[in-house]
């Protein structure tokens, strides 16, 4: 019987082989998703998503929608109107060469924070706001992204493709200049096993 507040706080670190959230293979033709219609996102004043947290039974619940719906991966919206992210990563939308992703109801991604800062030197216009689940459909192109999988170009929406169905120049941009980074000394250091 313990109240919260006599919890002893406890670190456990755990390392496994790297996972890829999209297949490598996948990554070059686009994942296929959908915009979740029976589940919405847990709101921040429930459980705070700016925090990695194992809740995941909205996440698995849209999971379960997209697999039904044929697609791989779902994004849930707040349940206003507007997009949040989906299982484990980040959503950016790209139109007319401007890149947004929602700044309300998700988990601040370090892969986000780096695809901004790629995207910027590559005089790309950033915007992290409200993004409206409209804009998702009228986009010119939609990527996923997660340390998990990197950057994860999606080609087909509810079905239709996304821009011309291709992965598009902005995102190859985004996905080269993301994983070069990861050999840049400016961002990550050689480790001596
Ligand atoms: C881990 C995770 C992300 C991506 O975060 P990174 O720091 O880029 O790996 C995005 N959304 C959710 C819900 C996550 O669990």
């Amino acid at each position: 019987q313990y109240s919260p507040d006599e919890i002893e706080n406890n670190l456990y670190l755990m390392v496994q082989p790297f996972v890829w959230v999209m297949g490598e293979e996948l990554q070059k033709t686009g994942g296929s998703a959908v915009i979740a219609r029976d589940v919405r996102r847990v709101p921040p004043g429930a459980i705070d998503p700016t925090v990695k947290n194992l809740q995941w039974g909205d996440f698995v619940r849209g999971m379960l929608e997209a697999r039904d719906r044929g697609a791989n991966y779902p994004i849930l919206t707040d349940g206003d109107g507007n997009l949040t992210e989906g299982s484990g990563f980040n959503v950016c939308i790209i139109k007319d060469g401007v890149l947004r992703t929602p700044k309300r109801g998700v988990l601040e991604g370090v892969t986000r924070k780096t695809v901004l800062e790629v995207a910027k030197v590559h005089g790309v216009e950033c915007h992290v706001e409200d993004v409206p689940v409209s804009a998702a459909y009228n986009c010119d192109e939609l990527l996923f992204v997660t340390t998990a999988g990197g950057v994860m170009p999606i080609t087909k929406l509810d079905g239709a493709p996304v821009g011309g169905g291709e992965v598009g120049p902005i995102s190859r941009t985004i996905w080269k200049a993301y994983w070069e980074a990861h050999y840049d000394p400016m961002h990550s250091f050689a480790i001596n096993y």
